[in-house]
């Protein structure tokens, strides 16, 4: 019996240590599923995936069933974070607002606006449960315009389903990793980004200690050439003073060759541009990936079929090992 046993367990022991848990992780993202998500999320079904219409509901019922199939349990008791947004009535041009003093104030005027929206959010337990790597990406897009002459729809492939498909495959990956993180993780999927950041701002203005959360990843565009003659151009914007996200990126592209030719741009404080804000203006650090500008960028062309995919899922996997780092190294 013994001598049977030993030789065995030696065997899948060593096949095992073979590939470690972050690459057994790190092999589950791929192009195939990036695919399904955006065209899904893109396709004229969800008609633009608007805050507060019902492609973005039906969206946000896609991104729970995905969780759940994934086996991503959700932050709260529901992976649904309800919240409305309230403005002045249209003519005043006044944008909508999350913030309890502001929504005080519109609810007194006779003829206000109210939007109910609410964000996707799934979570791994993490050795500590009171410390927090958060990744996210918003879902909504600009809906439609009926008075537009043939597309009508803003799809909103790269803004924001490539996004999307990345925060999928990263939380899939943890899950096949078969790891727990040290620090708990969650998955942000936010709703209400194209009317002002109202998702991640309702989440932060909602988060019992914002100090708890160690770091946040965010991807908005990740999907498209900027320029064709330069196929790896990607925008990596990270918080100048944590230093080793920059050397995090660089190292990854070279022990797993991932053809990726980031354009580093330390930032003092990157407030701007997406919900990295909510997060650094609350002075938690944060990592950005954005491909750029392109003539789609929200225009009703911002379809499927013009996504570079394996650009795509090389971001997804450099974001995934930043996300691993973020999640188990003690300090950075
Ligand atoms: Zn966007």
């Amino acid at each position: 019996m013994k001598t049977i046993l030993l030789p065995l367990i030696l065997l899948i022991t060593l096949g095992t240590s073979a590939q470690s848990a972050k690459e057994i992780g790190l092999n589950t993202i791929n192009r195939k599923s990036a695919e399904v998500h955006i065209e899904f999320l893109a396709s004229d079904a969800l008609e633009g995936r608007e805050a507060g219409k019902n492609g973005s509901k039906i969206a946000s019922e896609y991104i729970k069933a995905m969780l759940q199939e994934i086996g991503i349990k959700p932050l709260n008791n529901s992976y649904f974070q309800e919240f409305e947004a309230y403005s002045k009535e249209r003519q005043k041009r006044v944008r909508f607002s999350v913030h309890p003093d502001s929504i005080a104030k519109y609810k007194k005027e006779a003829a206000h606006r109210k939007l109910e929206m609410r964000n996707v959010l799934g979570y791994i337990e993490g050795e500590n449960k009171d410390e927090f790597a958060i990744i996210g990406a918003h879902f909504d897009h600009l809906g439609i315009d009926e008075a537009l002459v043939n597309d009508k729809i803003y799809n909103g492939a790269d803004d924001n389903a490539s996004g999307v498909s990345a925060v999928l495959q990263i939380a899939k990956a943890f899950v096949k990793s078969g790891k727990k993180p040290k620090r708990s993780i969650i998955f942000a999927f936010w709703d209400g980004e194209e009317l002002g950041l109202l998702g991640s701002e309702f989440f932060m203005l909602n988060f019992p200690n914002s100090s708890q959360i160690k770091s946040y990843l965010n991807f908005d565009m990740i999907g498209r050439n900027n320029d064709e003659s330069k196929p790896n151009h990607v925008v990596y914007f990270y918080t100048e003073a944590n230093k080793a996200f920059g050397e995090w990126l660089k190292n990854d592209i070279k022990k797993y060759n991932l053809d990726l030719a980031p354009d580093y741009r330390p930032w003092d404080k990157p407030i701007g541009g997406s919900d990295n804000s909510s997060f650094a203006k609350r002075e938690v650090p944060i990592i950005w990936y954005h491909t750029d500008g392109h003539p789609d960028y929200h225009q009703p062309s911002d379809h499927a079929d013009k996504i570079n995919w394996s650009k795509l899922v090389n971001i997804t996997k450099a974001a995934y090992l930043n996300l691993w780092n973020m999640a188990n190294i003690d300090d950075y």
